[in-house]
């Protein structure tokens, strides 16, 4: 069964893509939990953090300069924006495709719920 991400990737249901190349897609959150919120994903279906392998450095490298540029077209990156990645059950993730929040337009309060 494909994850929802991947019905996106696949375009089989609609998504606000703010971003594509050939390794990764960025859309916006559907539910958003902040004015800014977009989430980053490759676009192979690695599950989650724990289940990349030494040889996707240069991906999860490229993610995070994904996020960079992002943020500043975006025009969050001065202001500030948070980065969070749930991973797992107890790090509440709910959809089973590495996924980067990317939120911002608002303070982040801390600690995490
Ligand atoms: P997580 O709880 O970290 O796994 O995050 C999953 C995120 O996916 C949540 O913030 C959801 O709101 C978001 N989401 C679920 N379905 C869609 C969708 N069809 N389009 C955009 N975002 C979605």
């Amino acid at each position: 069964m494909p994850t929802v991400f991947q019905r996106i990737i696949d375009r089989e249901i609609p998504a606000d893509i703010v971003y594509e190349d050939d390794d990764c897609l960025a859309f916006r959150d559907i539910s958003p939990q902040a004015p800014t919120h977009v989430l980053l994903i490759p676009k192979r279906p690695i599950a989650s953090i724990d289940a990349l392998s030494d040889e996707d450095a240069a991906l999860a490298g490229r993610l995070f300069l994904v996020i960079r540029d992002l943020a500043r077209q975006l025009g969050v990156a001065e202001a500030g924006y948070r980065v969070v990645v749930n991973t797992g059950s107890n790090g509440g993730q709910t959809v089973e495709h590495l996924h980067f929040h990317l939120l911002a337009g608002r303070p982040m309060t801390w600690p995490p719920g």
